[in-house]
């Protein structure tokens, strides 16, 4: 089912030097026929409980269901997510940076030491996971849910976050450092035990803690 991949690990395409997606041997924008491997992509999904290593870094995946799946050093980097389901998943070093999420679910996740820097987040629910030492360095997220989540040691560093719940969420030792903030909902979560800083020099001046409760 799996193609094979061609021997210098590129893809198929002459002096494209991209990663070939999982069951391809193009990248995505090279794919001679997408619904055709998105067609190869479900069949292996319907069959696999735990991805291991897969590949689908660029890609545009519209209303896939990774639903209960294992996903261990998978890459999405810069992938356009929407409308996924990715609830029950567990990520164990997975690359999403630069990668776009609209609309998709995440609930009661458990992801360990996966990158998301760079990430479009927005309209996507996190509720319930377990997020702890995750990497959100320079992210923008919007219209989003983080309620009900442990983000221990999680780092926000030069993000951007607007109108998100971080309702009954653990955020001790979270690092939100030169993070520029609108409406943020912190009820029932410790918010005291998180690094707020700002530099000097960012818009809005030094972080001062009643900047949380205005
Ligand atoms: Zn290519």
């Amino acid at each position: 089912m799996t193609e094979a991949m061609p021997e210098n690990g590129c893809c198929a395409t002459p002096r494209c030097e991209r990663m070939p997606l999982s069951e391809s041997e193009h990248c995505y924008q090279h794919l001679p026929d997408e619904q055709a491997w998105r067609r190869r992509l479900e069949a292996v999904l319907s069959q696999l409980r735990e991805l291991d290593g897969y590949n689908l870094s660029g890609a545009g995946l519209s209303k896939l269901d990774l639903s209960g799946k294992r996903l261990h050093q998978c890459r999405f980097s810069g992938a356009v997510l929407s409308d996924c389901n990715l609830d029950h998943t567990r990520w164990l070093l997975c690359l999403f940076d630069d990668a776009r999420l609209t609309g998709c679910t995440v609930r009661e996740a458990v992801v360990h030491a996966s990158i998301i820097a760079g990430a479009e987040i927005i309209d996507t629910d996190f509720t319930g996971s377990d997020l702890v030492q995750s990497n959100f360095n320079g992210t923008y997220v919007a219209h989003s849910s983080f309620a009900d989540c442990d983000l221990a040691r999680s780092r926000f560093i030069a993000a951007r976050l607007e109108h998100t719940s971080f309702v009954n969420c653990n955020l001790k030792d979270v690092l939100l450092i030169d993070t520029a903030y609108t409406d943020l909902d912190f009820r029932l979560s410790n918010p005291e035990d998180a690094r707020f800083e700002r530099s000097n020099d960012a818009p809005g001046g030094p972080f001062r803690h009643e900047n949380l409760y205005p």
